[in-house]
């Protein structure tokens, strides 16, 4: 967590607490039970009065943001009226928006510059709840996501790319046109090798080289569908070319690396580079020259 608003950073985020009510395999930051919320709240109160006007966008985070509970609520209006024009980007896994009274008390804190974040890991319950480690998570993001859509609440849906998903990813395009045709963006996420990945490698961790066919799949369906839909986290080098202008430089300035072969390639301006706290990289990271 940053101690203070960096305008100049692309990752100014409130962390909330490190509590989560999920247990996701490949969390990279994973939960603590640690009764820190009051602590949290009253530094991120601070740091909303201490940040400056013309900032772009400041992130919710944690951990579960909404196991802040009605406070939540509070510190979005105290953002809203400080910030005005600052766009809000909630990360949250959605679960607690199967109360549609969350998703309406979300929404009266005003929907304009404000999107939320939200991991859906397949198109079907069982591999979505083991992924989360939370039997019936899956049906409670899904209601999450009717009510926050019903409420016209912003939302990117976020896919990490993981062993355990990538088979069904080509069915992902269907499942989304046909179930969440409301949702704003898609994020197909690179996986950081960090926290659980490390523990639960064999289950998790793919080099992103062996699902090139089913990530172009999806993302040419999704595109073609005329959904927005991106490429996170993943390095120009281990996509195919055509997937190029999908792929956005997504990872946090403070831990993005390139390596000394990256000097020589021509797309290095471009790529969104390294996850710096990543234990394994892909092997297929080589500069790219034509
Ligand atoms: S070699 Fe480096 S800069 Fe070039 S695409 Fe790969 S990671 Fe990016």
């Amino acid at each position: 967590m940053r101690d203070k608003i960096d305008i100049s950073s692309n990752d100014n985020a409130l962390f909330v607490t490190s509590q989560c009510n999920n247990r996701c395999v490949m969390c990279c930051q994973p939960p603590l039970q640690r009764n820190d919320l009051d602590g949290y709240f009253r530094r991120n109160m601070e740091l909303i009065d201490s940040a400056p006007p013309e900032l772009p966008s400041l992130g919710i985070t944690g951990g579960e943001p909404t196991l802040l509970g009605d406070r939540l609520f509070d510190m979005i209006r105290h953002i809203k009226t400080k910030l005005p024009n600052t766009e809000i980007h909630l990360l949250t896994n959605g679960r607690a928006f199967a109360d549609k009274t969350h998703a309406r008390k979300l929404a009266a804190c005003g929907v304009e510059k404000m999107l939320l974040g939200i991991p859906l890991h397949a198109d079907n319950a069982a591999d979505h709840d083991a992924i989360t480690q939370v039997r019936g998570s899956f049906n409670e993001t899904m209601l999450g996501l009717y009510n926050l859509g019903r409420y016209d609440v912003g939302i990117e849906l976020r896919v990490v790319l993981t062993r355990m998903n990538y088979r069904r990813l080509p069915k992902l395009p269907n499942f989304i046109y046909r179930n969440l045709p409301f949702v704003e963006f898609i994020s197909l996420m690179g996986l950081e090798y960090t926290g659980y990945t490390i523990k639960n490698s064999d289950a998790v961790w793919i080099d992103p080289l062996d699902y090139r066919a089913e990530l172009m799949q999806a993302v040419t369906e999704l595109h073609d569908w005329r959904m927005d839909v991106s490429v996170f986290n993943l390095p120009r080098c281990v996509l195919p070319e055509s997937l190029w202008p999908f792929a956005r430089k997504s990872i946090s300035d403070w831990k993005t690396k390139y390596l000394d072969i990256c000097s020589d390639c021509m797309e290095q301006m471009e790529c969104c580079g390294l996850f710096a706290t990543s234990r394994v990289q892909s092997r297929g990271v080589k500069p790219i020259i034509k």
